[in-house]
């Protein structure tokens, strides 16, 4: 199908979106085009501004729009408790449990070295140097897949050496599922069932 020049430009752009295939693509272009100048406005704003604005933290490496960010800062949050996390997006999913009160850390990634993903690629040194700051738990909650559970396996090794109980949440996850799909009753579950590794 031929679109004009700038429509043409707009759906490649939401093409290179996940999850996007060739007809939501239109849609949304098309859309766009039916909204108002100030509408189109705000929406062009909010993406540059929050490109501009959110970064990852120095410390625990979530997403912010402040460094550190509010979770590390915060005085009513267990700094003696950290959960390692794949993405930004599962620190939501364990905060949605509201039954969680340490900090986080999130690696940016799992070990996968078919993906050439190994130990450097994540934000593993970072937290060797943030658990020798008077951490007693390390809860590891990769996703209940391979790569996590290896992931899991070789965050034990390097941390139980510096004396540091590593624990592992539970699985009433199911095999190969993600945690952001998880309910918040079912993490919640396998964080309270969490086991030493
Ligand atoms: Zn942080």
């Amino acid at each position: 199908m031929q679109y004009i020049a700038p429509l043409a430009k707009l759906v490649e752009q939401f093409r290179r979106l996940p999850g996007v295939g060739p007809k939501s693509a239109a849609r949304m272009a098309y859309h766009i085009l039916k909204m108002d100048k100030e509408q189109a406005q705000a929406l062009a704003q909010a993406v540059l501004e929050a490109k501009e604005k959110i970064h990852y933290c120095s410390v625990c490496f979530n997403l912010t729009d402040c460094d550190p960010c509010q979770t590390c800062s915060s005085e009513g949050r267990d700094h003696k408790l950290i959960c390692v996390v794949e993405e930004p997006k599962d620190v939501v999913a364990m905060e949605r449990t509201k039954e969680y009160h340490g900090l986080y850390h999130v690696l940016h990634g799992v070990l996968s070295p078919l993906d050439g993903i190994g130990p450097e690629e994540l934000k593993l040194k970072e937290l060797i140097s943030r658990v020798k700051e008077n951490v007693e738990e390390v809860i590891v909650a990769t996703n209940p897949d391979v790569e996590g559970e290896a992931t899991a396996m070789y965050i034990a090794k390097l941390l139980k050496p510096l004396g540091i109980k590593v624990t592992r949440i539970a699985h009433g996850l199911p095999m190969g599922g993600d945690l952001e799909y998880a309910d918040e009753v079912t993490l919640s579950k396998a964080l309270e069932n969490r086991r030493e590794i």
